[in-house]
């Protein structure tokens, strides 16, 4: 049976504006990822090459054949930048004119100069390279969702084999020149494979996107918008169940008189301060530590692997670096202190909330001593510190 090749190339075309009209109505729904405009860019091209090589089908004329390299070359070198910008963030503006450029090096002037079947092995391979370095910044990405995106990778990588394909039975034919569109076995095999592999990709596309929604939500429900920290939630979430190795710290920290600085600076003055004293904690976090806003001007911080008397140093560090800003606001600087209270590494482990309610305790004790100071909790058994000053 023979495939009616033109039929083929027109659902290809159609699969691959569906494609893009997806990938445009997700970016629509969220615009941050600009990613989706980028591969609907390049998925115009593709149509529009896709259109020009129907053309060169019909009536095999050059200038057909120029026209559909240079927006397919265009075309896969922008899918390939999206898949970059996917995985990083950013849009590889010069990579992408580069690479388009290279294949459009390698294949057009053969066609050029009347070599026809040695153009259409070039184009063919170039095509696959796109794609295959597409598939490949997908599954560099994989981590992040793993099901759509080792589909995706798959698709993309058998797209890539199919054209492949379409070269070696060119190569194996021997013609360096055809006068006519490549027609072979490879040829409809491929076209078979984008087809489906669009709408595959179309289906995975949109299962990535509302994974990504979920991940964004779930963030955001972890995360305190003022501060950036996370919440209490996500800080009970984290450790509210677990047991606390001898060698983990909390310390929970308030600042002084805040209610004093909201009334004589207003409140967008007192989330200011919150501002930079969330700065000044997030700055003395190692990986692996934590620093959580409790809540109003409370704030804890978990603290993993301390060896003794870490917790007391960091703490202190702390205090004296917030003692000592100036915040400024409109033409005026204020100063705020912090008080401190620390449950810190012991000999055996503890549940998390008995932990946080002795920091707490600790901290009250601070604020009755006078505030702008640290203090250790009792009866915990801590293992013995090293030298440290405590108090301004
Ligand atoms: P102390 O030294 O005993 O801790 O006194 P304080 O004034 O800091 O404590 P108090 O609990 O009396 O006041 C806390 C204030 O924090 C009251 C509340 O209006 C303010 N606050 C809570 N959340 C926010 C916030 O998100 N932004 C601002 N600007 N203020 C907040
Ligand atoms: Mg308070
Ligand atoms: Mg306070």
């Amino acid at each position: 049976m023979t495939l009616d090749y033109n039929s083929l190339l027109m659902a290809l075309a159609v699969s691959a504006t569906c494609l893009a009209v997806t990938l445009l109505g997700s970016w629509f729904a969220r615009r941050t990822e600009t990613f989706l405009l980028s591969c609907t860019f390049g998925l115009v091209l593709i149509v529009g090459g896709i259109v020009a090589y129907g053309l060169y089908v019909d009536d095999p004329k050059m200038g057909f054949a120029v026209v559909a390299f240079v927006l397919f070359h265009a075309g896969f070198a922008a899918v390939w930048g999206a898949g970059y910008q996917f995985r990083t963030g950013k849009l590889p503006r010069i990579a992408i004119i580069f690479c388009a450029l290279a294949a459009m090096l390698v294949s057009i002037p053969p066609l050029l100069l009347g070599l026809d079947g040695l153009a259409f092995i070039a184009d063919n391979l170039a095509i696959a390279t796109l794609l295959f370095a597409t598939a490949h910044q997908y599954w560099r990405a994989r981590a992040e969702a793993p099901a759509p995106l080792t589909g995706i990778t798959g698709l993309y990588a058998l797209t890539a084999i199919s054209f492949v394909l379409c070269a070696a039975v060119l190569i194996a034919d021997g013609k360096m020149v055809l006068g006519v569109a490549p027609s072979n076995w490879a040829e409809d095999l491929s076209l078979a494979i984008c087809i489906a592999s669009m709408t595959g990709i179309g289906a995975l596309s949109l299962a990535l996107h509302q994974w990504r929604l979920a991940a964004r939500h779930r963030l955001d429900a972890m995360t305190d918008p003022l501060t950036g920290l996370v919440n209490r939630r996500a800080l009970f979430d984290r450790y509210g169940r677990g047991t606390m190795g001898p060698a983990t710290a909390v310390l929970v920290f308030d600042l002084d008189h805040f209610k004093s600085i909201n009334d004589t600076f207003g409140h967008a003055g007192g989330d200011r301060v919150l501002k930079v004293f969330a700065g000044e904690l997030a700055a003395n976090c190692r990986a692996g530590d934590t620093a959580a806003r409790l809540g109003g001007e409370e704030f804890a911080l978990v603290l993993k692997e301390v060896t003794p008397g870490r917790a007391e140093m960091v703490a202190e560090r702390i205090r004296k670096a917030f003692a000592a800003r100036e915040i400024y606001l409109d033409d005026e600087t204020l100063k705020c202190t912090v008080s401190v209270g620390i449950a810190p590494g012991r000999s055996t482990p503890m549940d998390f909330d008995v932990m946080l309610s002795a920091a707490d305790k600790a901290l009250y004790a601070a604020k009755r001593a006078g505030r702008n100071r640290i203090e250790l909790a009792s009866r915990l058994h801590s293992v013995p510190a090293g030298p440290v000053r405590i108090g301004s």
